[in-house]
């Protein structure tokens, strides 16, 4: 029975499990790949979120998730999360003991492992081409060894809201045999992603019901129908107490069961436990850091943790919103380590402005106001354009407030490409740069001249402000304002910057491409020293 209503009785909350599985099924994105170190970085968040479960990768599948394990061991030091390894029943007709793959998920040397068992009829005589009944004596004997080497047992059923509605008595065979042998949870899968809500919800209290409490049941869904999330949580109200997903929803084809916006759900809503207590703030950090290590950008849009996520577009009703943030946000963006977002455009007024400045902590008078006011006008004609860019509107606001900024002066810059008579492209940049009173000039080369301009100025300034060393550009996207001119059009420049736990966005426009690109990398770089601890 889901407990609604009792989101403020403390007393009544139940539990439901977090199972991450991005270390696997978020591994399968197309251009993603992490190295073992990324692996491990990515552990770490997950423990420090507080997820019940970390699902490692399958040992014996490829060296990477063999090393990750082991170092793990020696490395990992997980204060919430339990380690899983990820393997199969053993071969149709082989025998457990001798079976490599439950060889290697012993050897993981995790307490808990996950198997997946085929629970589909089609599956077992098609693909694996045996019996029935030797279909349920692969995933008991596997389950039953496991349990027999003192193993926390998981059986993920593939296919399982397929094979349920073709054939219920074969799928309810294999759950009694995990069950019987020793299964801790049986997790049902939708693994090509089909089911819709209302079907989960129906498989699920079917289930249930001939379960019981022998094990816990648990969900695990891909997001093809669009319904991942809204399929977990129907799993959830029907009887689930163990949800498996990755992070910002990383998976293959269309993505995993997004645990991201799962957790908060289940949590804010519904009157779930799933985090330990005073973690959930730490949500939106833990997003952007993963999303970092794995080079793939944050939705803006995602859910509780998108930068757009409580970003309000000022327009008439922003006055309103400052008197009554409640009336307008769903939930406290603090809560998952959000926060709300004015969002300015030249069509801002004075409220707005002010607004901003108060979201900012800027001491701002009414002359500084319209000095705002006045430069957004001027800005946005020339093209650019600040909705996109937060970090050039709040170094523009600032400079109207009064402040300079005395990190660094540049004197010049200068950036050259040759082609070199065997046809390859080189470029070089100098920079030459006051910090106080010390002239430095610096020369780089570049993949290109941004790449180029990028290492010279850093190269520069890093000796005296190391911190700059964890800011790097993850996005530089070029946006031609003006196409009729051809060659002579304006160019805007959008830069994203990282230090790994935020992102912001700057900006430069110009008919120059070079120096728009310029002006947006030198505001991203005075908003980091503004910003990152030096
Ligand atoms: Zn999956």
């Amino acid at each position: 029975m889901a407990p609604q209503g009792t989101a403020h009785n403390q007393a009544a909350r139940e539990k439901v499990e977090a199972f991450d599985t991005t270390l696997r099924d978020g591994m399968q994105v197309e251009g993603v790949s992490a190295t073992v170190e990324d692996k491990l970085r990515i552990a770490e968040q997950l423990d420090y979120l507080g997820v019940d479960y970390i699902e490692g990768g399958w040992p014996g599948a490829n060296p990477k998730d063999v090393e990750f394990f082991a170092r793990a061991a020696r490395e990992l030091n997980l204060r919430t999360s339990t380690l899983v390894a990820f393997g199969s029943t053993r071969r149709p007709k082989g025998k457990v003991d001798d079976d490599a793959t439950l060889r290697n998920l012993i050897e993981a040397g995790t307490s808990a492992v996950c198997i997946v068992a085929k629970s589909w009829d089609y599956h077992v005589e098609h693909a694996l081409q045996t019996t029935l009944d030797e279909g349920v004596a692969m995933v008991g004997d596997s389950v039953g060894f496991l349990a027999g080497e003192g193993k926390r047992v998981l059986v993920d059923l593939e296919h399982f809201f397929d094979g349920f509605k073709n054939n219920p008595e074969f799928a309810l065979r294999v759950i009694e045999a995990a069950v019987m042998r020793g299964a801790t949870h049986l997790v049902l899968c939708d693994t090509n992603g089909g089911s819709l809500p209302h079907e989960i919800a129906e498989a699920v209290a079917r289930v249930k019901a001939h379960v019981g409490n022998d094990a816990v049941l648990g969900i695990h869904c891909h997001d093809d129908t669009g319904c991942a999330v809204a399929n977990s949580m129907a799993a959830v109200m029907a009887g689930v107490r163990h949800v498996q997903g990755t992070l910002n929803g990383l998976g293959e084809r269309t993505g995993n069961a997004n645990l991201t916006t799962i957790i908060p759900n289940l949590q804010l809503k519904m009157g779930f436990d799933c985090l330990p207590e005073g973690n959930m703030e730490r949500l939106t950090a833990v997003s952007n850091h993963v999303a970092e290590v794995l080079n793939r950008p944050l939705n803006p849009q995602a859910p509780y943790v998108g930068a757009s996520a409580f970003a309000h577009k000022a327009g008439l009703h922003v006055s309103a919103i400052a008197r009554a943030k409640d009336a307008y946000e769903h939930v406290a963006p603090e809560v998952v380590g959000n926060g709300t977002r004015f969002v300015v455009s030249e069509m801002a007024g004075r409220a707005t402005i002010q607004m901003k400045a108060d979201e900012l902590g800027l001491d701002m008078d009414g002359a500084a106001v319209n000095q705002v006011i006045d430069d957004l006008k001027r800005l946005e004609h020339e093209g650019y354009h600040f909705e996109a860019a937060d970090a050039s509107l709040e170094l523009l606001m600032r400079r109207a407030a009064g402040w300079v900024q005395n990190d660094f002066k540049v004197e010049s810059m200068r950036v050259i490409t040759d082609e070199t008579p065997d046809g390859r492209f080189t470029t070089e940049a100098t920079v030459k740069v006051w910090v106080g009173d010390e002239r430095h000039v610096h020369v780089a080369e570049g993949n290109g001249p941004v790449n180029a301009i990028d290492a010279a100025l850093r190269a520069a300034l890093v000796p005296h402000y190391p911190a700059l060393e964890r800011i790097h550009l993850t996005d530089y996207k070029v946006r031609i304002l003006d196409g009729g001119s051809a060659t002579g059009a304006v160019t805007r420049v959008l830069i994203d910057a990282t230090n790994g736990e935020r992102s912001w966005t700057t900006i430069g426009v110009s008919a120059n491409i070079i120096e728009a690109s310029w002006k947006a990398l030198e505001e991203s770089l005075v908003y980091g020293l503004l910003h990152v601890p030096v």
